[in-house]
């Protein structure tokens, strides 16, 4: 009888180690109270700024976990939960997140925050568009990011006021940071010959990033210098006449690497180096993946961002 309960209790403990995932007991952990303000993030570079803001007082957890695809993403199970528990919601806004399910969750709830939008309200002009949609990878130049941290800082604040001279110095602090690095990664990328200072990369998540660390100061045609494949939204389709406009680009401006992204399929890169080496072009493809609309295996937003400055400086300056 003894050894028949032993039995049962091994694999009723077996069954709970298997269905218990990593993520799925942190997000049963994030939900029990424990007095810390609960956040909900929709990407891993908005959770590491409200980490870093709200330290010890928040407990902060992201929604769209690992290389998933936050311009498609869809609620799945336990999403819902999720939405419910949380005492603030922080999404980047300027359309990233226009999966449907997604976008009506955080449509509906109360303290959902775009921490983009005071940007767009105060500096439309630094906000680039896209046949007419707003570009929202704003995280790849940290001078724009930066802007995301008093809105953030306001927010829990007022959701915590005795703590809003904590949140406020933290704020200060990572601002000074951020702008720091931002100043160090500008010089290393300026150092590079203007000539080889373009990129192609696997979507449209570079612009912002090519205006602020790769572009001449004060260049009007500075959009010259980055191209992709794949649009806005790695989930668009890459037509023929694509194609053809990379390749007419790549030899106009005698472009030597293509810079895959660790969530997207490196096919349409493959294709692109294929059809340039059939017609006589000596092109190859960067050995490491770039970081665009994930933080990939880096562990804060600034390791993000400092790892693809040291990819794209180091291949660059190799051509
Ligand atoms: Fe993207």
């Amino acid at each position: 009888m003894m050894h028949f309960r032993i039995t049962i209790l091994a694999i009723l403990l077996l069954t709970i180690l298997c269905c218990c995932s990593p993520h799925e007991s942190e997000s049963s952990k994030w939900r029990q109270e424990n007095g810390k303000i609960k956040v909900l993030t929709t990407i891993a570079m908005i959770n590491d700024i409200v980490k870093q803001i709200g330290g010890e007082k928040v407990d902060s957890i992201t929604l769209i976990r690992g290389e998933l695809d936050p311009h498609s993403y869809e609620l799945v199970k336990g999403d819902d939960e999720k939405f419910a528990r949380a005492d603030l919601v922080f999404y980047n806004g300027l359309g990233l997140e226009h999966g449907l399910s997604l976008r009506q969750n955080l449509e509906n709830h109360s303290k959902a925050i775009a921490v983009a939008e005071p940007l767009l309200k105060e500096n439309p002009e630094l906000i680039l568009t896209m046949d007419g949609t707003f570009d929202p990878h704003i995280w790849m130049d940290i001078a724009l990011w930066v802007k995301t941290i008093d809105p953030i800082v306001s927010a829990l604040s007022i959701q915590d006021p005795i703590h809003a001279a904590f949140y406020r110095e933290n704020g200060d602090k990572l601002k000074s940071i951020l702008q720091e690095a931002d100043r160090s990664m500008y010089a290393t990328l300026q150092a590079i010959d203007a000539k080889r200072r373009y990129l192609v990369t696997s979507h449209d998540a570079f612009h912002y990033f090519t205006r602020h660390y790769l572009a001449e100061p004060g260049e009007k045609e500075w959009a010259l210098r980055c191209k992709a494949p794949e649009g806005l939204a790695p989930e668009a389709q890459m037509s023929v006449n694509d194609v053809i406009a990379i390749i007419d680009h790549i030899e106009a401006f005698h472009i030597s690497v293509l810079f895959p992204e660790s969530n997207v399929s490196k096919d349409s890169l493959r294709k692109i180096i294929n059809a340039c080496r059939e017609k006589g072009c000596d092109i190859r493809l960067c050995q490491e993946e770039l970081y665009a609309d994930s933080m990939g295996k880096a562990n804060s937003y600034l390791e993000m961002i400092a790892h693809n400055v040291k990819i794209i400086a180091r291949e660059l300056k190799n051509e």
